[in-house]
């Protein structure tokens, strides 16, 4: 499918687009776009489908009432050839959108849209757009960009991330604060913002001057005065260790992990799944894949290890594992090295075992948490 033309993106979307398309490739998630901005022409088009033109209904949305319409979503899958729609995906890169500031369709109820992504700023809906210009008001409302935008009437969230390094909105805490062309220089003074003013943000910061966005004109603000909209930086985000985990047991058990970083009941069972598998496929243990810890799965394991130089199943499900705990094997290639074996002798030190660097029952188990 075709790159998306994210130049008709709203241009904090396409940067927080990129922002996303970053993050997915440090996790080796294959993310790609297929639809951005739609014109509301083409959106009427794809509404008379099914209904007066041939072919299935597609859409609920006339032209202007789709956020397609105003280049502030876009939609995602994963470039896999087959693998395009999985759920498991939708599930990870969906959440690490949110907290990247964006909306995502699949929290909505009435009609989860999972592919969907979007500027959460005026809502679920382009109703504020509609209003300020019109049903087909693209051009008008991309005129106002310049860089900016019309005031956000929501607040969007800048996730897990420091606090002004993050794009995003903030507001004015304070009557008469500067909105500067220069830092520190009331002369070149734009407008003052009044308690509760809202303007953009993109990141860039000099000395405690914040780079601003406001009615199509940039220019900075005292950090004194304002507040970041986003969550404060205490907001402590998952583990990356663990997130790398996660990502590996949706792609080994097909676990439909959410990638929180959080090691919670179901990131265990998700764990012990893939041990499951790997008996299955080592030893051909015949067990259920079910994350179940029974008498069966313990007595597959009873007498098999692994340690440093082999290569099998059980060395890629002791990965996982490592990962899924916390510690870092340096990579899931089913290959026991190095990395792997140190991580396999904290694991071991952690849990008050005998060092000696072999994964055998006692270090899987504890590694499962059985
Ligand atoms: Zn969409």
């Amino acid at each position: 499918m075709a790159r998306i033309d994210t130049s008709k993106l709203h241009p904090r979307f396409a940067n927080l687009i990129l922002q996303l398309e970053n993050q997915c490739a440090a996790k080796g998630l294959a993310i790609e776009f297929s639809t951005g901005y739609r014109s509301a022409a083409e959106q009427d088009a794809l509404y008379a489908q099914g209904r007066t033109t041939a072919g299935s209904i597609v859409t609920n949305a006339r032209g202007g009432y789709s956020q397609h319409n105003w280049g502030i979503a876009a939609d995602f899958f994963q470039n896999i050839k087959g693998r395009e729609w999985e759920n498991w995906f939708f599930d990870t890169v969906g959440p690490m959108a949110e907290s990247l500031g964006m909306g995502w369709g699949g929290r909505w109820t009435d009609f989860p849209d999972r592919p969907h992504l979007y500027l959460p700023d005026w809502g679920d809906m382009p109703t504020a757009l509609i209003n300020a210009y019109g049903l087909h008001g693209y051009d008008a409302f991309r005129a106002a960009w310049g860089g900016s935008s019309v005031t956000p009437s929501q607040p969007s969230h800048g996730g897990s991330v420091d606090g002004w390094k993050a794009t995003g909105t903030a507001t004015a805490t304070d009557d008469g604060v500067w909105f500067v062309a220069t830092p520190g220089d009331k002369s070149t003074l734009i407008q003052y913002f009044n308690t509760g003013n809202r303007f953009e943000v993109d990141g860039q910061k000099s000395g405690h001057w914040i780079h601003a966005m406001s009615g199509g004109r940039t220019g900075w603000v005292s950090e004194n005065y304002v507040a970041y909209d986003g969550p404060s930086h205490d907001e402590v985000s998952g583990s990356t260790l663990i997130s790398a985990g996660q990502i590996h047991a949706n792609n080994y058990v097909n676990a439909g992990l959410i990638v929180d970083g959080v090691r919670g009941d179901l990131t265990k069972h998700a764990g012990i799944k893939c041990v499951q598998q790997a008996m299955n496929m080592d030893y051909g243990a015949g067990l259920a894949v079910d994350g179940e810890w029974g008498p069966k799965s313990d007595s597959a394991l009873k007498g098999h290890y692994v340690e440093h130089g082999e290569e099998q199943e059980m060395v890629r499900a002791l990965q996982i594992l490592l990962y899924l705990n916390n510690y870092n094997p340096n990579g899931v290639d089913a290959h026991f090295g190095d990395g792997c074996k140190a991580a396999v002798g904290e694991a071991q030190q952690d849990h008050g075992l005998t060092l000696d660097y072999v994964a055998g029952y006692n270090t899987f188990k504890a590694l499962m948490g059985v």
